[in-house]
């Protein structure tokens, strides 16, 4: 089974690469692909920067290239248009027409998920393993599985999976090990001249904190950052 970590990665933090990893071993996956957003149509960053897409992509690279079982793709990024990623995961899905794909999402971005492009067919696509996410614990997928999609899963007993009555796919909900690290924090503190050591991946530091894609824009960001 191999695993999706889809996310705009504004920058990539170590939060990403703690839930890759105990995802990965928790569902006993062959290999996590990191596929970074290029245009995220359903993310509202308000005035935000969002950094250039192979900007982003480098860094996950970076990121992921001394685990054997993380790789990234630049899928979303090479496709012109929105990222929707019913689109990406029909690629992926043809791709790997012999394996089971899990799309990775952090209980944060799966509540959104109803509200994605096609969630019908989306939730049909793949596996979905749904993380706690810092600060939230606990709670139960029944109380926040998408009300579009409510219809189409049989919830377990317990309220902490489901199945989808035709595609069967499923939905599990795993507790990981609690990082309160955001990319909105991590750009905060590039933007104050803080230090981002250890908040963000090792191998990905030099590169995130040199592109200076956070500097305040009153004191000139790189172009092309918005
Ligand atoms: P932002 O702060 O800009 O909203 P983010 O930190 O949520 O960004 P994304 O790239 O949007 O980062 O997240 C990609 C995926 O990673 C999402 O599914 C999100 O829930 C998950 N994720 C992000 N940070 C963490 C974390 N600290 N622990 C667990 N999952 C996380």
């Amino acid at each position: 089974m191999i695993g999706i970590y889809g996310g705009t990665f504004n920058p990539i933090h170590s939060g990403h690469l703690r839930a890759a990893e105990e995802v990965v071993a928790a569902l006993d996956l062959s290999r996590m692909i990191f596929v970074p957003s290029a245009r995220p149509p359903h993310k509202d960053e308000g005035d935000a920067i969002i950094a250039p897409a192979d900007q982003r992509m480098a860094w996950v690279e970076l990121a992921v290239r001394d685990n054997p079982l993380f790789c990234a793709d630049a899928i979303e990024v090479e496709r012109p248009g929105p990222s929707y990623l019913v689109d990406t995961l029909e690629t992926l899905g043809r791709r790997f027409a012999d394996e089971e794909l899990v799309f990775v999402a952090g209980r944060d971005a799966f509540c959104e998920m109803g509200s994605w492009r096609s969630p019908g067919a989306l939730f049909a696509a793949c596996h979905i393993a749904v993380t706690s996410r810092p600060p939230v614990a606990g709670g139960r997928l029944a109380d926040w599985l998408p009300e579009s999609v409510r219809e189409d899963f049989q919830l377990a007993p317990d309220g902490l999976s489901g199945r989808h009555r035709r595609a069967g796919t499923w939905i599990r909900q795993l507790e990981i090990t609690a990082l309160d690290v955001s990319a909105t924090s991590v750009r905060a503190r590039l933007r104050q001249g803080v230090s981002v050591e250890h908040l963000v991946p090792q191998a990905a530091h030099a590169a995130i904190v040199s592109s200076g894609c956070y500097n305040d824009a009153s004191a000139g960001a790189a172009p092309g950052t918005r």
